[in-house]
């Protein structure tokens, strides 16, 4: 006789098996730490690049000057944030890629390769997809993408109501966010709007 193994199981077996991924361990400069965080009863999923330096040390998502803006974009607090029964954080790369000469190094493609196909579908609550970055736009958007992330990131509309699409919210990217104040008066609100209205149903 074949047992069923409920779905929470399913994705604890499965979280325990990326924990323990060592597929490209040899690329990696501090050795693997994958760092995510998911639920099946979540309603947000947050996808972005890939561990910095510090979130390595930490073993905690966003826990850096990026994540604290776009805690500020969402209108979360950190314990909202940070509730996995609500908000799932998967990164395109779960661990720190290194650093190349012009900033961290790209995610490690492996991890979409070996993984997403089996995770994403466990996580059956999620609602809206936060696309955090040129990565994540590629790999959810395909061909739905503009030719620049500005481009993407303009036509946040068009990707109603799955996903949005967002610049990645590191301090790096200041010159963008002040080059494009549309972003802070047209998307930021209606994103708020949205996030708040879907962790607070029901
Ligand atoms: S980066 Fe991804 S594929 Fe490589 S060891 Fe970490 S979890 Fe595995």
């Amino acid at each position: 006789m074949t047992v069923a193994v409920p779905p929470v199981v399913e994705l604890d077996r499965l979280l325990a098996d990326i924990r323990a991924c060592r597929a490209c361990a040899d690329a990696l400069p501090l050795g693997p730490r994958p760092v995510l965080r998911a639920s099946a009863s979540a309603r947000l999923l947050i996808v972005g690049q890939a561990p910095g330096t510090k979130v390595h040390a930490s073993g905690v998502p966003w826990d850096d000057a990026s994540g604290k803006l776009l805690r500020e974009w969402l209108g979360v607090d950190v314990a909202t944030f940070y509730d996995e029964t609500q908000v799932a954080i998967v990164p395109m790369g779960f661990c720190y890629p290194g650093r190349g000469a012009s900033g961290d190094n790209p995610p490690r493609p492996e991890c979409a390769r070996l993984w997403f196909d089996a995770l994403l579908p466990q996580l059956s609550g999620v609602r809206l997809t936060l696309l955090v970055g040129l990565y994540a736009q590629r790999h959810f958007l395909g061909a739905r993408r503009k030719a620049s992330l500005t481009g993407t990131v303009a036509a946040w509309r068009d990707y109603a109501p799955d996903y949005v699409p967002l610049p990645h919210p590191s301090p790096r990217n200041r010159g963008w966010l002040a080059r494009n104040a549309w972003f802070g008066d047209d998307v930021l609100p209606a994103l708020r709007e949205r996030v708040q209205a879907l962790l607070a149903a029901p």
